[in-house]
């Protein structure tokens, strides 16, 4: 009785083939969510980026509408949204583009490269039994 209803519900029509691993493009395939997904998080420590990858994830990630001040040049470079030092001065500086701070202060209470490698791949994995979850929930939820 109910393997017949479950066939029903799979009949959403599937119109973009999705390239990237994420799927929180499900239900909102904007050009605006795409161009979030692309972004790849740069110059900042663990944790900041680990921050800004949820905001992405999660679709709580705004793009800056202009550049704005770096507080290291003081020119605006900063591209990058949530972040106050351009990248350049990230990388010349060796700070964390988002908190500002050298990276080498940062990591110590950080998470090594295999840590973090790890973690991502946990935090991947994560985001991609999500999505499923609420799926089944709503459908539970309308049967
Ligand atoms: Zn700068
Ligand atoms: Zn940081």
């Amino acid at each position: 009785m109910s393997s017949e209803k479950g066939n029903a519900k799979r009949s959403r029509p599937q119109k973009y083939k999705n390239l990237h691993g994420f799927k929180n493009t499900l239900h909102d395939t904007s050009r605006r969510t795409k161009q979030i997904n692309s972004i790849e998080v740069k110059d900042c420590c663990a944790r900041c980026t680990e921050i800004i990858e949820w905001k992405i994830k999660y679709k709580k990630y705004k793009l800056l509408a202009a550049p704005r001040k770096c507080v290291r040049c003081e020119e605006k470079t900063v591209k990058q949204a949530y972040t106050v030092a351009c990248n350049s001065c990230a990388e010349k500086l060796k700070i964390c583009a988002k908190c500002n701070q050298e990276k080498d202060k940062v990591a110590q209470s950080g998470l090594s490269a295999a840590e973090e490698a790890s973690q991502a791949a946990q935090m991947e994995q994560e985001l991609k039994a999500l999505p499923e979850r609420k799926r089944r929930k709503c459908e539970d939820d309308s049967s």
